[in-house]
């Protein structure tokens, strides 16, 4: 069973079809995590003993927490989930580890977000599963050891830079979740299809692959504006001509890039000339969160290559300008 200690916006809406896979036939792509975790699973099971743990870095919705899911559910254990944010106190993390069984889970999302001070209650519990309480206060402080069953911590990040290194260094296992690749993505895409009872077609489905920006959580969204498209404005059946049609209204081009794509992308390119500008200036023009850029935006841009990261700043590339029909500035290049 899952503890929600702060609920997904999936895991809001329970009445609705879960398309999150629960075990690792399941799971496309990530082979290489799969893997190691899989060996890992294998050999902690051998010896009877609680996993390492996991760090798992990578962009939203690229399956951090479902391996999350996953693993809890091939050890055959409870996973409790939380997230930096939400931990504001040392009491907060110590209420949810003083209730963790032996080999139970906790999934910490957005693990890079937690307060200094809880971070400092983590570190004890993580490598000797103790918490050390301090009552009272000055020459009077007392501290008390606190034992902990052996859990297990799942952290989910996707800025691991972040990270301090002492909490980094506790984690036995690191992965780093890639881009998903079209192919991939269509696999993903049918079984959400055949869950949402929906008829999709190779072409149709490769279509949305290849706007998905490489994530399933995206693939998985966009094919549900796609199916109330088909239904309301054809015969239910999700084609090419239907994804590209549903998808144009929801501005999304054939690159997969939405309307904030774009405008980070004209920004860099009509306003600072193509770059190099920092992302501060960028956020600033656009009236954006960093974190949303740099978390959000910018991975998949770096990744396909219409930005380029350099030392003095961000830079459009010349296929961003292509992408966006505009003249690269002579003098510039
Ligand atoms: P993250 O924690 O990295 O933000 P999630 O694990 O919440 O991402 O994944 C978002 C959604 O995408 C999941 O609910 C699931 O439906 C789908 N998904 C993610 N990874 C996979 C995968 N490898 N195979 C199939 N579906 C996936």
């Amino acid at each position: 069973g899952v503890v929600t200690a702060q609920p997904t916006p999936e895991d809001r809406t329970p009445d609705i079809v879960s398309l999150r896979p629960e075990r690792f036939e399941d799971y496309v792509g990530q082979n290489a995590t799969v893997e190691t975790l899989k060996i890992a699973i294998q050999a902690a099971k051998l010896r009877n003993e609680p996993l390492d743990h996991i760090l798992l870095h990578g962009p939203p919705g690229l399956g951090k927490t479902t391996i999350c899911h996953i693993i809890a559910n091939e050890m055959g254990k409870d996973l409790t989930i939380t997230s930096g944010p939400t931990l504001e106190k040392g009491g907060d993390l110590m209420g949810i580890l003083t209730h963790l069984a032996d080999g139970e889970f906790l999934f910490i999302d957005e693990i890079h977000r937690i307060p200094k001070v809880v971070e400092e209650f983590l570190y004890p519990a993580m490598e000797d599963f103790a918490v050390d309480f301090v009552f009272d206060k000055g020459i009077h402080a007392r501290s008390h050891r606190y034992r902990l069953r052996r859990f297990v911590l799942v952290g989910a990040t996707t800025r691991v830079g972040l990270l301090s290194s002492p909490l980094r260094d506790r984690f036995g296992l690191f992965r780093t979740l890639d881009f998903y690749t079209p192919e991939e993505l269509v696999v993903i895409i049918h079984r959400s299809a055949r869950l949402l009872e929906t008829q999709i077609t190779k072409d149709g489905a490769m279509s949305l692959a290849k706007r998905s920006r490489g994530t399933p959580r995206i693939a998985n969204r966009l094919l549900k504006r796609v199916r109330d498209f088909a239904q309301v404005r054809s015969d239910g059946r999700v084609t090419r001509e239907t994804v590209q049609a549903a998808l144009a209204l929801e501005g999304i081009d054939h690159l997969g890039l939405t309307r904030l794509d774009r405008s980070y992308l004209e920004t860099i390119i009509d306003f600072y000339h193509g770059g190099p500008v920092g992302i501060e200036a960028i956020a600033a023009t656009l009236q954006e969160e960093t974190d949303t850029l740099v978390d959000v935006v910018e991975p998949f841009l770096l990744k396909i290559g219409l930005v380029l990261r350099t030392s003095s700043g961000r830079k459009a590339s010349n296929p961003a300008y292509q992408h966006l029909n505009k003249v690269p500035e002579e003098t510039s290049r």
